[in-house]
C-alpha cells in the first residue's frame, strides 16, 4: 500500500507526505469528501505512514531533537520556511485568518486536494519551497501544537528504548519514503495484524459512544511498535452527538503518541467543536479524463462502457470503479434503459409492466428515477449541444432515436414529472399509485408529444 494508489489527488498527498517526511504530524485529521473518493483509502496509507519505521536520513543521536525537523537531511541547510522565523507561518493573503499559537485555529486549516493554493494563502500546490503551509510541515514549524515529531515518536518507542537511537547512533529523523512497504510495522499494517492501529466502523449505520470509550481505553495503553499509535474512524460523521462530545475530550486534550484519522462525506453532520480541532483533508472528484484513462489501463471493459463509467461516476473514482466491475449494475442498467425505451414508445398497455417494474425494484426507486433523468439530459445534449459531452455514450445510437422523436420542451416536461414524483416519494405518498401517475403522465407527453 502506498501513495501510488491514490488517483488524482496530487496536492492532498504531497502535502500528507510533507508532513510524514518531515516528522511533523497533528494529532487529529478529518480526510473529508463523498463517497468512493477514495477517503479511507487514503487515511489507511497516510496511518501505515505514520507507523513506518523506515529511516531514509539517519542522523548523529545528539542532533536528533525536535529541532532538526527544520533542517533538511541532505544539506543541513534550513528549510526555506524557517528563514523568515519571526513572520507568520501562513504569510498568503487569509494569512490574518490563521493563528499559529492557537491549535484549534491551526488545525481548521483544509487541505484541498483541487484548490490547495487558494484555501492556503495563494501557494502553488506541490512546490518543494513554496508549497501549501501546512500545519505540521517544516513552513509551519514555529507551530507548537499537540504534534508529534517523529523523532518524539523515537524516543518514546520501546525498541528506541532498547536498541534504538542511543546504542546505534541513529534516529529516524524525516526524509524516508514512508510507507516504505518492507520495513517490520509496514507488513504487519498490511497483514491486517498491526498492534498499534485500531479501525472504527459504523455498526447498523451507528457509532455510538462505547466504540468511542474503546478508543479512550485504547489510548491509554503504550504503543507496542513505534511510539506512536494510530486510530481510523470511518464515517465519523455517523457517531451519535453523545460519541462525538466524549471523542471532543479526547481532541481537546490529546495523548502525545496518539494521531487520530476520521472520515466523513461532509461535516455537516459533526459537531463544530469537533471539526475545529482536527485538519481538515479534502478529497474532490478527479478529472474525468484521467479517470477514464486510469480505467482503460485496469479493465478490458469497452472503450464506450469505461466512457460511459467515468462519467456516470462524476470522478468518484469508487464509484467507476464499482460501475465496471459489478456485473450486477451493467445488468440493471440494461433493464432500465429498457424501461426509458418502453416508456417512451407510449404503448399503454406496458404502463402496468412497467408499474411492477417499479415495485419490484423500490429499494432503489430514486437510483433508476435518477438514471432517467440523465438519459434525458443526454437527450437534450444531443439536440441542442452535439458537440457536448453525454453521459452514456456507448448507448448514443439509441440516444439520437429517441432525440429525433421528441421536443426539447417535451423532455423537460418529462423531467420535471419525474422530479415531482421523487417530490411526492420523499413525502410517504403511496408508492405505487405514485409510479402508476408518473407512468401515465409521462405517456400523455409522449402520445401528446405538444410541448
Ligand atoms: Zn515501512
Amino acid at each position: 500500500m502506498g501513495f501510488s494508489q491514490v488517483l488524482g489527488q496530487a496536492a492532498v498527498v504531497d502535502n500528507l507526505k510533507k508532513q510524514l517526511e518531515h516528522g511533523k504530524v497533528v494529532h487529529a485529521y478529518l480526510f473529508l469528501g463523498p463517497k468512493g473518493i477514495g477517503k479511507t483509502l487514503l487515511a489507511k496509507i497516510f496511518a501505515q505512514g505514520l507507523l513506518c519505521s523506515a529511516t531514509a536520513h539517519p542522523v548523529p543521536t545528539d542532533c536528533a531533537d525536535a529541532s532538526l525537523s527544520q533542517v533538511d537531511p541532505t544539506t543541513n541547510a534550513p528549510f526555506p520556511g524557517n528563514q523568515v522565523s519571526n513572520g507568520p507561518i501562513f504569510p498568503g493573503p487569509n494569512a490574518e485568518t490563521f493563528s499559529p499559537g492557537d491549535p484549534a485555529s491551526a488545525h481548521s486549516v483544509p487541505i484541498d486536494s483541487a484548490d490547495a493554493s487558494s484555501e492556503l494563502g495563494g501557494y502553488a500546490a506541490g512546490s518543494a519551497t513554496s508549497g501549501p503551509a501546512a500545519v505540521g510541515s517544516s513552513e509551519g514549524s514555529s507551530y507548537d501544537g499537540p504534534g508529534l515529531t517523529d523523532s518524539a515518536a523515537a524516543t518514546l518507542s520501546p525498541e528506541g528504548s532498547s536498541s534504538g537511537a542511543a546504542s546505534t547512533g541513529a534516529a529516524a529523523v524525516g526524509g524516508a519514503d514512508r510507507p516504505c512497504g518492507r520495513c517490520s510495522s509496514c507488513l504487519r499494517f498490511s497483514s491486517g495484524n498491526h498492534p498499534d492501529f485500531l479501525h472504527i466502523q459504523p455498526v447498523k449505520n451507528s457509532i455510538s459512544i462505547d466504540a468511542v470509550r474503546d478508543l479512550q481505553r485504547d489510548i491509554a495503553v503504550k504503543p507496542f511498535h513505534r511510539g506512536r499509535k494510530v486510530y481510523l474512524i470511518d464515517d465519523c460523521h455517523l457517531m451519535t452527538v453523545q460519541a462525538q462530545n466524549a471523542l471532543l475530550k479526547t481532541l481537546e486534550e490529546p495523548v502525545g503518541h496518539a494521531v487520530i484519522l476520521m472520515t466523513a462525506d461532509s461535516g455537516s453532520q459533526l459537531l463544530p467543536t469537533v471539526l475545529s480541532r482536527c485538519q481538515q483533508v479534502i478529497l474532490k472528484p478527479v478529472s474525468i479524463n484521467l479517470l477514464e484513462e486510469y480505467l482503460q489501463k485496469k479493465y478490458k471493459a469497452s472503450p464506450g462502457y469505461i466512457s460511459f463509467a467515468a462519467a456516470y461516476s462524476h470522478g468518484i473514482v469508487g464509484k467507476a470503479v464499482e460501475v465496471v466491475e459489478n456485473e450486477n449494475f451493467q445488468q440493471q442498467r440494461e433493464e432500465i434503459i429498457r424501461l426509458i425505451h418502453s416508456i417512451l414508445q407510449g404503448d399503454s398497455t406496458s404502463i402496468i409492466k412497467n408499474t411492477e417494474f417499479f415495485v419490484e425494484n423500490e429499494d432503489r426507486v430514486f437510483e433508476i428515477l435518477d438514471f432517467i433523468i440523465l438519459w434525458m439530459r443526454d437527450i437534450i445534449m444531443l439536440k441542442e449541444w452535439p458537440q457536448g459531452a453525454l453521459i452514456n455514450v456507448d448507448k448514443r445510437n439509441m440516444l439520437a432515436k429517441h432525440a429525433i422523436n421528441f421536443t426539447t420542451g417535451c423532455i423537460k416536461y418529462i423531467i420535471s414529472i419525474i422530479e415531482e414524483t421523487k417530490q411526492l416519494l420523499l413525502s410517504n405518498s403511496n408508492y405505487r399509485l405514485t409510479m402508476e401517475v408518473m407512468l401515465l403522465r409521462i405517456q400523455e407527453v409522449v402520445t401528446c408529444r405538444q410541448w
